[in-house]
């Protein structure tokens, strides 16, 4: 099996700090060339600059000493008309190379041949050979009358490593008469020079790197301080906060990628959804912070439990979700699931605060074969299910995830859409039961009993809609409706009719259902003493005392209290004199029993009409549907009888013409011939 984190890399998802950060190199690069481009440049403009400098400086040189030339060879004229040199000339010449830095010179005429060279008379005695060559710089000078200067390097023993050939225009009496090529030995200078603009160019280089170099970091710091809060910003995408585990988004995306590589492989992929029970007490009781710390300490644990192939992450508030790395199986995950189990019901102290807590984890195995192939998205969904089937089954255990378990989900999401639209659009029914008297069999009553209509044609059984509704905490508003509904109903009705209206424990909850009775009444018109209010025994078992002074208000009202499903519960004898009731309502099943070939139902029948007889409540026995039973019940001495034989519930308009024709009186020669005697 591949392991998961070669699967999906988290990198690639989780965009880990270190793995996401851009280069900073482009920068610095770019910091290299500049600085290159930089010294080069100088470097260049310098050495070009001193190449000139050297220049000038020769040709300034050999200017001065060209003004004196005239003095120093007194027959220039007579040599540049062709004569060879005078002594005092010749001397000069011969001298020329130890005149400081001028080490030799050449004469040319003013059509520029050469005439002589200073250093080559010892060897050559007639110059004219000379005559004929042609310089072009020299003539090029003879043209513009400007000084014009070459810099050379010597590469023979007899030349200065550095020196310049500076051509200076020769005037007499202001006539340009020649030119002369003067060699002078820049070595020296050079050095002087180079030295110097090397501690220039050092400091240019130096300041200018300066002015570069200071926003440079600037821009360097900046840039970095922009990542980090990217990094952090990135972080906070894919981690939670509190724990550092990885958040709902990130987990999807690595589940959704760890879904697809193991079913293109063949295998399955198991996912536990992670839910601590009753976080929000441990919140609400002790603070947030607790809270917090818990959550903090709970995710260690789980880390604990799983090895680093696996991902572990926190969906949000009190919920944590796994998904191992290697094993895909479900009874790996079923494994995992008892530790994490075993693992969170270990006490611990969070804050100082010693906490005991338990968690209930749904399992759902991803399996290759699966088509459409789910996605994370209904893979989590899935695993929440059975996380939500592992609480109803009682907390702090596992659950695996089965089809059957949507099925009822989408059960469940569908009568809660029904409620909802109902509520809003006033969809909900009433039908009325009949209840009849086993003496003389009259009519005494009906009861109302509150429909959904499934937008099908047909309805939705209360015993399905209604615990929806209370978890909805909509069954206080559903019951205001029916409790004004069916006084209204009833107000229409002949003067004895009673209308008994069942009674949700939620009603009485939020302390709303002594005001609403006492409203619909008055919005009726309906005799109190004609509403019966039905509540069953598990409204008892808590907050007994604000119940107590509910039930004794509403009786005060006029109306009458009935324990419905006696024989359900607890039926603890001591409810039916602590409370105020005038009626008790014999369980359905008890009477269904009654044709079972067991006799002592049958006693405890008997026996619960003789209770009611000696607390003084009236009996009725509900759910009767054979004469056999009407029969017994008729001998038991039961009050009332309610059933599919002698009526179903039906809806107003078919009860308005029931009671107008002469249904009821048949059904009461029914009922009548059930009582002997
Ligand atoms: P319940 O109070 O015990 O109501 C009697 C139930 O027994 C009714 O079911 C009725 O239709 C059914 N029944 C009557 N005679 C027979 C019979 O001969 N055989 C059989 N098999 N059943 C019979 P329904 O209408 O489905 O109501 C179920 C439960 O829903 C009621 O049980 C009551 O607890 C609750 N309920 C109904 N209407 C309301 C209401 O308006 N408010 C509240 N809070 N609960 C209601
Ligand atoms: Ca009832
Ligand atoms: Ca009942």
């Amino acid at each position: 099996m591949p392991k998961l984190d070669t699967v999906c890399h988290r990198e690639d998802v989780l965009n880990t700090p270190d793995a996401r950060k851009p280069a900073e190199w482009p920068v610095y690069a770019l910091a290299a060339a500049a600085a290159a481009v930089l010294l080069g440049g100088t470097y260049l403009l310098a050495s070009t600059t001193i190449d000139r400098l050297i220049r000038k400086d020769a040709e300034t040189t050999g200017t001065l000493w060209a003004a004196d030339f005239g003095k120093r060879m007194p027959d220039l004229d007579r040599i540049l008309g062709g004569e060879p040199p005078s002594a005092e000339s010749t001397r000069f010449m011969v001298n020329a190379g130890e005149l400081g830095s001028i080490f030799r010179f050449k004469l040319f005429d003013a059509e520029g041949r050469q005439i002589l060279v200073s250093d080559e008379l010892g060897t050559r005695k007639h110059q004219t050979e000379l005559l004929g060559t042609h310089n072009p710089t020299a003539a090029k000078v003879l043209a513009s009358g400007r000084a014009h200067s070459e810099m050379k390097h010597g590469t023979t023993p007899d030349r200065p490593p550095v020196f310049v050939e500076a051509y200076v225009p020769l005037f007499t009496n202001g006539r340009l008469t020649a030119v002369t090529e003067v060699y002078i030995d820049q070595t020296e200078k050079l050095a002087v020079f180079r030295s110097h603009m090397a501690y220039a160019t050092v400091g240019l280089v130096a300041l200018t790197a300066l002015a570069f170099a200071l926003p440079a970091a600037g821009f360097l710091w900046r840039s970095r301080q922009k990542r980090s809060a990217e990094d952090r910003a990135a972080f906070l995408a894919h981690y939670d906060k509190l724990t550092g585990l990885a958040n709902r988004s990130a987990f999807t995306a690595m589940l959704e990628a760890a879904i697809a590589l193991r079913n293109t492989a063949g295998e399955s992929v198991s996912l536990l959804h992670v839910d601590i029970d009753g976080f929000k007490d441990i919140n609400d009781s002790l603070g947030h912070d607790v809270g917090d710390a818990f959550l903090q300490g709970a995710a260690r644990r789980l880390r604990a439990l799983c090895t680093s192939d696996d991902l572990v992450a926190r969906l949000g508030g009190d919920e944590f979700a796994i998904v191992p790395g290697r094993k895909g199986d479900v009874a790996h995950a079923q494994r995992l699931a008892r530790q994490v189990i075993e693992s969170v019901a270990t006490p611990c102290t969070a804050r100082g605060h010693e906490i005991v807590a338990t968690a209930s984890v749904g399992i759902v195995v991803v399996a290759p074969g699966e088509t459409p192939a789910p996605g994370a998205v209904l893979a989590l969904k899935r695993a929440d299910i059975a996380m939500h089937r592992a609480k109803a089954d009682g907390r702090n255990r596992l659950s695996v995830f089965s089809p059957e378990m949507d099925d009822a989900l989408q059960a469940r999401r569908e009568i809660e859409r029904l409620i909802r639209k109902a509520c809003r659009e006033g969809g909900f029914e009433l039908y009325f039961q009949p209840l009849f008297s086993t003496r003389g069999g009259a009519v005494t009553g009906f009861e109302a009993l509150l429909r959904l209509p499934d937008g099908q044609g047909g309805m939705v059984p209360p015993a399905e809609f209604i615990p929806v509704a209370e978890d909805m905490a909509l069954i206080s508003q559903i019951g205001n409706w029916v409790l004004h509904r069916a006084c209204e109903v009833a107000s229409g009705w002949p003067q004895p009719l009673k209308i008994a209206v069942n009674l949700s424990p939620a009603q009485f909850a939020d302390g709303t259902v002594v005001r609403t009775v006492r409203e619909a009444l008055r919005a009726s018109g309906l005799a109190p003493g004609r509403l019966e209010l039905e509540i069953t025994e598990g409204l008892l078992l808590d907050r007994a005392e604000h119940v107590l002074r509910d039930l004794t208000e509403l009786k005060s009202l006029g109306a009458a209290i009935v324990m419905d499903d006696f024989g359900t519960g607890y039926s603890s004898l001591s409810y039916l004199w602590k409370f105020p009731f005038s009626k008790i309502k014999i369980d359905r099943s008890f009477v269904s029993a009654l044709s079972d070939a067991d006799p002592s139902v049958g006693d405890i029948v008997r026996t619960i009409v003789g209770l009611g007889q000696q607390l003084r409540l009236e009996v009725t026995a509900e759910g009767v549907e054979t004469e056999t039973q009407a029969r017994f019940l008729g001998v038991a001495q039961c009050d009332q009888l309610q059933g599919f034989l002698l009526g179903r519930p039906m809806p107003e308009h078919e009860l308005r013409a029931w009671l107008a024709g002469g249904q009821a009186a048949a059904v009461r020669e029914r009922a009548a011939e059930s009582v002997p005697g």
